[in-house]
């Protein structure tokens, strides 16, 4: 991973670069962000920046070997540590050794990952990974060994939140006063889930949510998007990368959520005793759904209710529609005011709550287009 190849960040990218080469390095880091912000990839970056045989002042070479090596996740002085687990029974004491294989693949699709995507790669049937005690017995073993190729000893270890306090505590003293030429690289999500001994013994490189303009023109580039609807997206996705990619790619998906918004609201305000019979017919197609289609139809309606109603407020600034969606809002604002907006808010959220409780939904949904009905009213 080069820096130039993390989206986003570029000042942080500047700022790693420049203490590495003034051999300002820590032998303790913690890249703390919110997933999605790129915490991962840029400890990569960085990995391969200090380990890089003919670094520029801002990026490793890309084609050395050190580089070649990093790049495929397989330099011998380049150690990982991660939440693993197993659902087998048969694999006792699980270590992140046993899973570099997958964790390879995982990262070289791409080093964006979550956790929650890790663990199903694992298939842990909803268990959690962690960090055991094994786990840093492991660590300590690697890194009493001499460095293969001579130079830095990195040990990357993702998500120490999930490591126990008895594994924490023996990793202590290493951290602290870690072998010459290492480097150990925490990559965390959540500090406040981290041992304050641990904590207090990295220098924090704190890593914000990516800018807009940065995901908008990765989603732009990577799905063909045109440049309102890639501004739209970045919007949304609140600084995060994996949030963008996912609502990118599902936006066949969003046709369908789009067109079934759209026939539930007209058949509510046009508020006529036939529609009633149409809307329970709407509402059984959507009940034949699947449950991860009906969250996801209903996360998009609520935020078209919210667009609509900072579109009838007049804030247009603060709208983030185009192509169809706002043409229809053009026409359709009015309909959410100051008058409704609460409740549809609630109502959307209730049918959510609902089918997370494994409700019935045809009952869910058919509860639902009723009360739309009776509050899809223009405002008078
Ligand atoms: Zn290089």
């Amino acid at each position: 991973m080069l820096f130039s190849e993390v989206i986003g960040h570029e000042e942080l990218r500047r700022k790693l670069a420049h203490a590495a080469r003034e051999n300002r390095v820590s032998h303790a880091q913690l890249f703390l962000g919110r997933e999605g912000s790129g915490n991962l990839a840029l400890a990569l970056a960085y990995a391969q920046y200090v380990m890089c045989e003919n670094p520029s002042d801002s990026d490793a070479c890309g084609v050395c070997t050190a580089c070649a090596k990093v790049r495929k996740l397989a330099h011998p002085d380049l150690h990982f540590a991660f939440p693993v687990n197993s659902s087998k029974s048969s694999e006792k004491n699980p270590v992140s050794d046993m899973f570099l294989a997958p964790w390879r693949e995982k990262l070289l699709q791409s080093p964006y990952i979550t956790e929650q995507a890790w663990y199903e790669s694992l298939n842990l049937d909803n268990k959690q990974g962690n960090i055991s005690t094994h786990e840093a017995e492991a660590i300590m073993r690697k890194l009493s060994l001499k460095a293969f190729e001579g130079n830095f000893k990195i040990m990357l270890i993702w998500l120490p939140e999930r490591m126990n306090a008895v594994a924490a505590n023996k990793l202590l003293k290493l951290i602290e006063e870690p072998p010459a030429q290492t480097l150990f690289l925490l990559v965390a999500e959540n500090s406040r889930q981290m041992l304050k001994t641990i904590l207090s013994r990295t220098q924090l490189v704190s890593v914000p949510p990516v800018h807009d303009s940065a995901l908008a023109a990765m989603l732009a580039r990577e799905f063909s998007l045109t440049q309102p609807e890639a501004r739209t997206l970045a919007h949304l996705a609140n600084g995060s990368v994996v949030e963008a990619r996912r609502m990118a790619g599902q936006s066949d998906d969003k046709r369908e959520y789009f067109e079934q918004f759209v026939a539930l609201m007209r058949l509510s305000y046009a508020s006529k005793a036939e529609n009633i019979i149409l809307l329970m017919q709407q509402a059984e197609k959507i009940a034949g759904q699947g449950r991860e289609w009906q969250k996801n139809f209903l996360l998009y309606a609520q935020r078209m209710a919210r667009e609509n109603f900072i579109l009838n407020q007049q804030v247009n600034d603060a709208v983030y529609l185009a192509g169809e969606e706002a043409d229809f809002s053009a026409k359709f604002a009015p309909f959410i005011n100051p008058n409704n907006i609460f409740r549809l808010y609630e109502e959307f959220n209730l049918a959510l709550q609902h089918l997370g409780q494994n409700g019935n939904p045809k009952i869910i949904f058919t509860d639902l287009v009723l009360k739309l009905v009776k509050l899809i009213v223009p405002l008078k």
